[in-house]
């Protein structure tokens, strides 16, 4: 049976010319900072952002997590969205690897703006947490991958600046934001302390992220990543599927934004739909009607070979990505033009 698979833009394998560019990566032992293609990776995320130096993670999650273990200590407070996935999806990490305590804002499509932040602060006096960080994620995935307005993410730094706080960047899928809003990533990344960015999601490598920062900051987030059991040996044959990735595929990221668009335009004609979220990236969440359950409806598509997932109560989402084409978005619609009943 013909599967296509929207669950998520972590499903995409490797290219065929991705493998052949990993098989020939050189590598060597990364504990010891010798292997060349992670050494090259790290320099040219770093550059791109107009950082100092960069550090190859397992994860998003890893990188998230060394970030906020390397800007706070114990008892601090960190600032984020009530729906962000340092908070929702990372397994309680900002507890349980920072002892960080967390200060949750309400915001519209998983965005905060710059005016919340400063009634946020804890006074200082030993009631209260330190506040140290504020941490957003662009695009937002709980949003359905809304973009921040590149003049807010500006305020919201300069009321970091003078508040002294520090500023990370969740982009997970910050290609996405930047192909959106045509902004380099120079301009971009002059608003962030720290930037993590996923390899293994829109942009296709199988395995791998990234954290940008001073020099300085990295240093010490490289002893953090050792703690967590991060150091690996001849990695770079992953590092280079994420290089490969960063130079070849996130000129076609639009090409997942129209196909999203027009998932989510054909969603709006369906007798269980509510509403479909607007749709600015990759992502499009639909709410099911009340008559409706949304466990039965992502089974029920399953049958047909379509996965989704569930997104929330009464919520579902479909992904477009690397692996996605034209004709299984064809697929997608005539599969709901069929099953349309009014
Ligand atoms: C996927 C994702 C991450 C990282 O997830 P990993 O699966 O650990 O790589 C972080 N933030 C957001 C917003 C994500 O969507």
């Amino acid at each position: 049976m013909r599967i296509v698979d929207f669950r998520s833009d972590t499903v995409t394998k490797p290219s065929i010319k991705m493998r052949g560019f990993m098989l020939e990566a050189e590598v060597g032992d990364d504990v010891f900072g010798d292997d060349p293609s992670i050494n090259e990776l790290q320099n040219y995320a770093a550059k791109k952002f107009g950082k100092e130096a960069a550090l190859y993670c397992a994860s998003g999650t890893m990188t998230n997590q060394i970030a906020i273990m390397t800007h706070c200590s114990p008892g601090d407070e960190l600032i984020c969205h009530e729906e962000s996935h340092i908070y929702r999806y990372e397994g309680g990490g900002i507890a349980r690897n920072a002892q960080t305590s967390v200060r949750l804002l309400r915001g519209n499509n998983g965005r905060i703006e710059a005016n919340q932040i400063p009634e946020q602060i804890n006074p200082f006096d030993p009631h209260y947490p330190i506040t140290r960080l504020v941490s957003i994620e662009d695009t937002a995935n709980r949003g359905g991958g809304r973009v921040y307005d590149f003049e807010e993410i500006k305020r919201i730094k300069l009321v970091c600046d003078e508040l002294n706080l520090k500023l990370h960047l969740d982009g997970a899928r910050v290609f996405n934001a930047l192909t959106i809003n045509n902004i380099d990533p120079l301009s971009y990344g002059k608003q962030f302390d720290t930037i993590s960015i996923c390899l293994s999601k829109g942009l296709g490598a199988p395995v791998g992220s990234l954290l940008l920062g001073t020099k300085e900051f990295i240093a010490k987030a490289h002893r953090i990543r050792k703690v967590l059991g991060g150091g690996m040996r001849q990695a770079g044959i992953i590092a280079a599927g994420g290089l490969f990735a960063l130079k070849n595929n996130i000129k076609r990221l639009n090409e997942d934004h129209s196909r999203a668009k027009k998932i989510g335009n054909a969603l709006t004609d369906l007798d269980w739909v509510k509403v479909v979220w607007p749709v600015e990236t990759n992502i499009v969440v639909v709410e099911v009607k009340d008559n409706f359950d949304e466990y039965e409806i992502v089974e029920d598509l399953k049958k047909s070979g379509i996965l989704c997932v569930t997104f929330g109560k009464g919520r579902i989402r479909f992904t477009t990505h690397l692996d996605i084409d034209d004709n299984d978005v064809e697929f997608l619609i005539n599969h709901f033009k069929k099953h349309v009943q009014k």
